[in-house]
């Protein structure tokens, strides 16, 4: 099964730019910015074997924040977006819609931020060309309104610009900050201008929050972990998929238990789910492990890892003829087994 799951054209459609990076890449990045023989490399080392040894919830926080120390710079960002993409390829992923949020420093700018992910997927594109990548700035939800309509602002140009590459936006960040309500403004306008849009919905117990979210409208729900079943019927009815984390939703606690995951809900309510890593380096994961873990958890077949992939290119943000070709290798792959 692992084999099987390895060499699958996978798809994913959730995974976080700063949150993918594995730690031999998080290695590399270090060594690329600071090089092999300098004291901050050593220092930085000796971190990387804390996280080796320590996966708990903490441990992944420190994660998250040593890659932000990393991608602080123009370089260090644009090494970073190539080395996720490595990453993904790595184990053959197909295709990955990756999510970012913009940021400004004293180095970079949103605008300069969002210009340096797409050259660096650009270069990536021509190094690994067996994997499509496309681009999904993300708004932070615990970041003031200006942040979120400024990203928008700049995802409407550069999706004019990149046609083939910025396809939507994002809605994430501390589900505990913010109220959904006061972004739908800045929502709408970018659904407006043409932008799918993604939400992070249902990640904790807030059913005002999610009933306004699901009224809305979104082309997949991220998470979905505490929708009741009224909830999954009316995404089901409206063909939107639910984008399920199993090792990113265990260890940041949402889920108790894998045998308790909403995946088994989803399942048995036939609706539509893809399987993601969320973040695959700070959770120590990859798509194969993901499907490897719902196929010891739940059961899945070669067949059921086969038609989550197919629905996965289906609920992809790709156009019609991407998806086609996406399916086809799915399809080859699986022929090739009979
Ligand atoms: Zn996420």
């Amino acid at each position: 099964m692992e084999e099987f799951l390895k060499k699958l054209p996978k798809v994913e459609l959730h995974a976080h730019l700063n949150g993918s990076l594995g730690i031999e890449s998080l290695r590399d990045l270090a060594e690329r910015l600071y090089g092999s023989t300098s004291e901050e490399f050593s220092q930085l080392c000796q971190r990387f074997i804390q996280f080796d040894r320590n996966s708990d919830l903490d441990a992944c926080f420190k994660k998250f924040s040593f890659v932000h120390e990393l991608t602080s710079t123009v370089e260090g960002l644009r090494y970073a977006t190539e080395l996720a993409v490595r990453d993904f390829d790595k184990d053959n992923v197909q295709y990955v819609e990756i999510r970012t949020t913009p940021k400004a420093n004293s180095n970079y700018s949103r605008r300069d931020y969002l210009q340096t992910v797409i050259d660096a997927i650009r270069t990536a594109r021509e190094k690994y060309p067996r994997i499509l990548v496309k681009l999904l700035p993300s708004i932070n939800r615990a970041e003031p309104l200006a942040a979120a309509e400024e990203t928008v602002s700049l995802s409407i140009e550069f999706a004019r610009s990149h046609p083939d590459l910025v396809l939507g936006i994002d809605f994430s960040g501390n589900p505990g900050k913010g109220r959904f309500a006061d972004f739908v403004p800045i929502l709408s306008r970018a659904r407006d201008m043409g932008l799918k849009l993604v939400i992070h919905c249902a990640e904790i117990e807030n059913p005002p929050e999610v009933k306004e979210m699901l009224q809305f409208g979104m082309s997949r729900c991220g998470h979905g972990t505490f929708l009741d079943p009224i909830d999954i019927t009316y995404l089901k009815e409206r063909n939107i998929a639910i984008e399920c984390c199993l090792t990113s939703n265990l260890k940041s606690g949402t889920v108790p238990d894998l045998k308790e995951h909403h995946l088994k809900r989803l399942m048995k309510a036939d609706a539509h789910k893809v399987l993601c890593t969320d973040d695959s380096g700070v959770f120590d994961t990859t798509l194969s492990k993901e499907f490897l873990l719902a196929s010891e958890v739940f059961g899945l077949s070669r067949n059921q890892c086969i038609s989550l992939t197919l629905e996965a290119v289906h609920h992809s943000l790709a156009n019609d003829e991407e998806r086609n070709q996406m399916a086809v290798k799915v399809k080859d792959y699986a022929a090739s087994l009979a």
